[in-house]
């Protein structure tokens, strides 16, 4: 690493104690960038990176709502406005335990230059709360949702800060959360993505990261001229990015021989075709159950619980061509990701956020992996979000096909940039490198232009 990098990363290392996962996602993009530092004084003395790991702004407050036993519940909520060099703040919000600040600005980092990849004019942003809506009612969550937004809202709005999904919120929350939004804001306005197709939502928007990512796979795999068709694919997750990630996968003919959840996971030497497939989608959207359900319905899958195994997960063992991490951020660590590389996979391309740690990543790279990091690869959510909000200013909704076609053209020209980027800087077919230079290079541009602040 670099002089400058090393510089630049101890400063934010002084400044965010505490934050892992920040400091992680920070040393890969500046990793990446250190040639385009070295080389743009200009990025260098208006101090672009001390500028770009900066929140513009950081909302933490108290989430109080009541419990259906009429015990009082005090969560923690969150927005963090990252960057909006580009356009208004953009980005998921997650309910889950383990969320905290250093999460949220790894997730809002993160999301700067996925969202400058996109070709759409979005900021960045990343928000939530340590709620766990798994075991709670239906009431629960709406009271909780209405909680948060009774805040949330006097900071958001379809021209300042457009909050989306992510882990734990899905179309039900987002229900919930639009719902008090309008009624406190007495304005019916596209403040959120993910909404339902009868008040305002976009048709693909709850496939587009699950596709892109598919999409984006196959570009990669075109660069080697070979197809998805007859590979054996390993998905991890059993939510929404993992289900739609199966469902083009059994689309292009691939075969999918594995899902999971927190517990564990389930590999079905079979393949999960669109029957098995619709099982999992009414077991965790409607029925809320747990994939170990999976193996007992279908004999040729078997269960693997995963609770506790620190070392390694024995799911990324399994033999297979292709791996799509779909659940949650280090999911694949060092010992995975060589067991990956030992086995025969090929490609890994991410639908979560960073699932690889920093020394995973690495033999992915230095193994010569098709490897498509999440910045680029699970940008198609984000990019139909902001298809949502261009079909919310028209006040018209697209037919499936063209935003289908939109999602599509955004995953080719996000592969294509960053292609063309790992060859600039020399080290052709790292993806890595390519997605971080040319998202960043954009928002820096941006922040020049428009001065100091
Ligand atoms: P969901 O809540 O729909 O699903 C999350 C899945 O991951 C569930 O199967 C869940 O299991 C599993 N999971 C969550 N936390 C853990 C954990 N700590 N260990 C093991 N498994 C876990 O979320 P999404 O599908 O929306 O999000 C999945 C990933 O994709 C996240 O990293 C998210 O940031 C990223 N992403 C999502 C986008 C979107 O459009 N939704 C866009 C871009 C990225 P369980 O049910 O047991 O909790």
């Amino acid at each position: 690493m670099s002089a400058l990098v090393d510089d630049l990363l101890a400063d934010v290392e002084a400044k965010n104690p505490h934050q892992p996962e920040f400091l992680q996602a920070v040393e890969e993009v500046a990793t990446a960038i250190a040639p385009v530092l070295e080389k743009n004084e200009r990025y260098r003395q208006e101090k672009i990176f001390q500028r770009i790991v900066e929140p513009e702004r950081v909302i933490s407050f108290r989430v109080c709502w009541m419990d259906d036993r009429g015990d009082i519940q005090v969560n923690r909520g969150y927005r963090v406005q990252m960057n909006s060099a580009i356009g208004p703040y953009k980005g998921g919000l997650r309910f889950h335990p383990s969320v905290n600040l250093g999460i949220l600005k790894f997730l809002a980092f993160e999301q700067v230059f996925k969202n400058a990849l996109t070709t759409l004019p979005l900021g960045a942003g990343k928000g939530g709360a340590d709620f766990d809506p798994k075991g709670k009612s239906d009431y629960e969550v709406m009271r909780f949702c209405q909680a948060f937004m009774s805040e949330l809202f006097r900071h958001i709005g379809p021209e300042r800060d457009v909050p989306a999904g992510d882990i734990g919120v899905g179309g039900r929350e987002i229900g919930y959360l639009f719902g008090t939004y309008r009624r406190l804001d007495n304005h019916f306005e596209g403040v959120l993505t993910g909404k339902g197709l009868n008040w305002g939502g976009s048709l693909i928007r709850p496939e587009a990261t699950g596709y892109g990512n598919v999409y984006f796979a196959a570009e990669m795999l075109n660069t080697r001229n070979t197809t998805l068709e007859g590979k054996t694919c390993l998905v991890s997750g059993s939510g929404n990015v993992a289900q739609y990630t199966i469902e083009k996968l059994i689309e292009l003919g691939a075969k999918v021989v594995s899902c999971s959840d927190s517990n564990g996971y389930v590999y079905d030497e079979a393949g999960i075709d669109r029957t098995k497939l619709s099982f999992i989608m009414d077991l965790k959207n409607k029925r809320r159950g747990r994939i170990k359900e999976f193996a007992d319905q279908f004999s040729s899958a078997e269960y693997v619980a995963t609770n506790g195994t620190t070392d390694h997960n024995p799911l990324w063992k399994q033999k297979a061509d292709c791996a799509f991490p779909s659940a949650t951020q280090n999911e694949i660590n060092a010992t995975d990701a060589a067991n990956l590389v030992d086995s025969g996979v090929t490609l890994v391309s991410e639908g979560a956020n960073m699932p690889v740690t920093a020394e995973g990543a690495h033999h992915f790279l230095e193994a010569k992996l098709l490897y498509g990091p999440g910045k680029a690869a699970n940008a198609g959510g984000v990019a139909v979000s902001g298809l949502e909000m261009a079909q919310n200013s028209q006040r018209l909704g697209w037919r499936r096909e063209d935003v289908d076609g939109h999602l599509h053209r955004i995953m080719k020209s996000i592969h294509t940039v960053s292609r063309d980027a790992s060859e600039t800087y020399g080290q052709p077919g790292n993806y890595v490198l390519g997605a971080n230079v040319a998202g960043f290079t954009k928002v820096a541009d941006a922040m020049l232009e428009q001065g100091i602040g």
